[in-house]
């Protein structure tokens, strides 16, 4: 009886609630008709049946990020392009991680800007040939979280995609870049550890070294690949 009590006092309160208002920008409107687009296409592979190890294209999923695929151009630390076109295809529970991690950000004013993705161990061993450095580059023999599908660097912009400053650029080797470098702006340390916590409470995991690099939690039991995306698209 108690109980019954206890429930019907909660309903009576959540609906005598008084509604905020709520002011949605241009940009926010339209951001929300890409949410529901982008949980339209997540409920499509659902009901396809398309598993969490699948590759996917983020694209497909995902509307509302911004694309500097830095290895399919020469602006990287190799400075040589290692991809044939710039797409980003990782493993489906990866890009539905992302994608909630993206809505998060989009409702705060923000969205993921991607700098790679997953990356074919051919491609990782091209980079190791380049730079046989385990400092800067994982060995082919051991494998990336890249090379599993289930890593990705990105940053974080805002709606016209003006990149935050996380104070060193992607690729930064040195200790500028770690999450525990702690001599930089307040503002730099509030980015940061926006997108962090926001990417952390979405199943992924930071990299102490690399501000920019998160990987899907449990994402080393996934096998490595070396499946190549198709470059006609
Ligand atoms: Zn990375």
């Amino acid at each position: 009886m108690r109980s019954l009590l206890l429930i019907a006092c909660l309903i009576f309160i959540s609906s005598c609630k008084n509604p905020q208002e709520v002011v949605y920008s241009d940009a926010l409107l339209s951001s929300n008709r890409k949410y529901i687009e982008e949980n339209a296409a997540l409920l499509e592979a659902a009901k396809m049946n398309i598993s969490d190890t699948s590759f996917v294209s983020l694209k497909e999923y995902g509307k509302d990020f911004f694309y500097d695929m830095k290895y399919a151009t020469e602006d990287n630390f190799l400075k040589t392009k290692v991809y044939d076109c710039p797409e980003c295809y990782l493993r489906f529970k990866t890009v539905k991680a992302l994608v909630k991690a993206n809505q998060a950000f989009v409702k705060l004013g923000y969205k993921i800007k991607i700098y790679d993705c997953y990356r074919p161990l051919d491609v990782q061993k091209k980079m190791w040939a380049i730079t046989p450095n385990a400092t800067y580059v994982a060995d082919p023999e051991k494998g990336s979280i890249h090379n599993r599908g289930g890593a990705v660097d990105l940053t974080l912009t805002d709606y016209s995609g003006n990149e935050l400053d996380m104070g060193t650029k992607f690729d930064h080797f040195g200790p500028e870049a770690a999450h525990d470098y702690k001599n930089l702006s307040a503002e730099v340390l509030a980015n940061r550890k926006l997108l962090k916590d926001i990417m952390l409470r979405n199943g992924f995991k930071s990299f102490a070294s690399e501000w920019w690099h998160y990987n899907l939690t449990n994402a080393s039991t996934l096998p490595i690949s070396n499946f190549v995306w198709d470059c006609k698209n």
